[in-house]
């Protein structure tokens, strides 16, 4: 776009006039990887829900716990789906501190996610990047960065944290998510958060962010309880199944948020048998 600054580490071909998934959150996570589109549409939507910057907290937060729940049931590989721009406590600084021979394979479909988690993973070789859309289970499951890592007789941890409610009712995220869930050994766990909502509780104020959000950077769907349970068909939810987000397994006590019903997020693990 005329009148933006390329900064080194944008890659050429990408639009600096065009807000992203990606580079807003990094934005709302107090990263540095964002352009003055992605601040501004950010900063609508916090205007209208001030709550957001929480919820995204605790999704993080939410990965965090469930990384670390893996690794306590031996998981040692990971392969995480719309993994973002890497900020502070990426998956593989979390399975690699507790085991230094544990894999990651990230796959993101922005640029800039991409290249920056290139740049930070140069020289760990048990770590590889992956620039695809999730939606084609096909072409990750058989890309070279995710066969050249993990050992798929073994267990695997997928992750699809703050990930589906980026993919509409129409793009089947079930069938996606059983398209992965199918590849998986077992004994392999999905972790998986999502914006939703308990069925009559919707909350008039997230009409105008997600109105803002949808607009400006990527259609957005909230689901209730029941529709994020669905996408764990198939596989034994581990305590307590579907869960707000502070909720999920919280480290202690003082976690758990009396209004953990305003984060308006879900975040649940699965074991396939
Ligand atoms: N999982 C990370 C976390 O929890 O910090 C990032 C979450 S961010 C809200 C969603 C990420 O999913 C973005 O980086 C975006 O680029 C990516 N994403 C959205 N749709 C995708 C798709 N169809 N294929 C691959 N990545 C996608």
């Amino acid at each position: 776009m005329d009148g933006v600054e390329r900064p080194a580490w944008a890659p050429g071909d990408i639009d600096l006039g065009r807000p992203s998934i990606a580079r807003v959150y990094d934005y709302w996570l107090g990263g540095a990887h964002n352009f003055a589109v992605d601040r501004m549409v950010a900063d609508k939507v916090l205007a209208d829900v001030p709550v957001l910057k929480s919820v995204i907290l605790n999704h993080r937060a939410f990965l965090r716990r469930a990384v670390r729940f893996l690794l306590d049931q031996g998981i040692r590989q990971f392969l995480d789906l719309g993994s973002g721009i890497p900020t502070v406590g990426n998956v593989h600084e979390i399975a690699q501190a507790v085991d230094p021979g544990a894999r990651v394979v990230y796959v993101d479909i922005d640029p800039v996610a991409v290249a920056h988690s290139r740049a930070i993973l140069t020289g760990n070789p048990l770590v590889n990047v992956l620039q695809t859309d999730v939606r084609d289970a096909a072409t990750v499951l058989k890309s070279p960065e995710v066969l050249d890592l993990l050992d798929f007789d073994r267990p695997i941890g997928l992750l699809m944290v703050a990930l589906l409610h980026f993919v509409s009712d129409e793009e089947d995220p079930r069938g996606i998510v059983a398209s992965y869930r199918d590849a998986l050994p077992d004994g392999s766990y999905l972790a998986l958060s999502h914006a939703g909502y308990e069925p009559g509780e919707w909350n008039p104020a997230w009409n105008e962010a997600r109105n803002t959000y949808n607009r400006g950077v990527s259609e957005m769907t909230y689901r209730p309880r029941q529709e994020v349970e669905a996408l764990m068909t198939g596989l034994d939810l581990v305590e307590p199944g579907v869960a707000r987000l502070p909720l999920w397994r919280p480290d202690s006590p003082d976690d758990v948020d009396e209004g953990a019903h305003r984060f308006m997020s879900f975040g649940v693990v699965g074991r396939k048998r």
